[in-house]
């Protein structure tokens, strides 16, 4: 795999679809894997008041991480949604990342929800491919993935 971060077309639906439940609110939430390839996506809740930022629930967290220790995977990504702005990270995005190894995905909403993913070192960002399993087994690596009106690939 030579992109950043390996993931199927339906854990990315997922994401869509907590993002658009949680519109206009951000939504967050983690990603474990091996390999890099995402094999679960935990959905976390936003306990922040302001819609433009998200504060993932710490107990959500802990179990998450928990899981992911129990199933001998490790933390691969984390998303979060924009549900008015682009798919790049914001100042504070840049700020608050911590894991200088994962990939971080943000998720735009709009008439065209669009999914990049990006790793955050220092304070700089670099923009990465995704690696995206499809549906009949294709595989297909892209800067970033644009949903379709059924939630697959444009
Ligand atoms: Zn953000």
């Amino acid at each position: 795999m030579t992109g950043l971060l390996g993931i199927g077309v339906d854990k990315l639906r997922q994401i869509l679809n907590h993002g658009r439940r949680g519109a206009p609110r951000e939504v967050c939430g983690l990603l474990s894997g091996r390999d890099g390839w995402v094999t679960r996506v935990y959905p976390l809740r936003n306990l922040e008041k302001d819609p433009n930022r998200f504060f993932a629930s710490p107990t959500g967290q802990y179990r998450a991480f928990q899981d992911i220790e129990q199933r001998g995977e490790t933390l691969v990504g984390i998303y979060h949604s924009h549900p008015g702005g682009e798919a790049v990270p914001s100042p504070r995005d840049v700020e608050m990342a911590y894991y200088p190894d994962i990939a971080y995905l943000i998720l735009a909403l709009g008439r065209e929800p669009t999914v990049r993913a990006f790793r955050i070192r220092e304070g700089k960002v670099w923009p990465g491919r995704l690696v995206v399993a499809m549906p009949g087994g294709e595989v297909r690596e892209c800067m970033e993935f644009v949903f379709g009106p059924e939630g697959g690939p444009r």
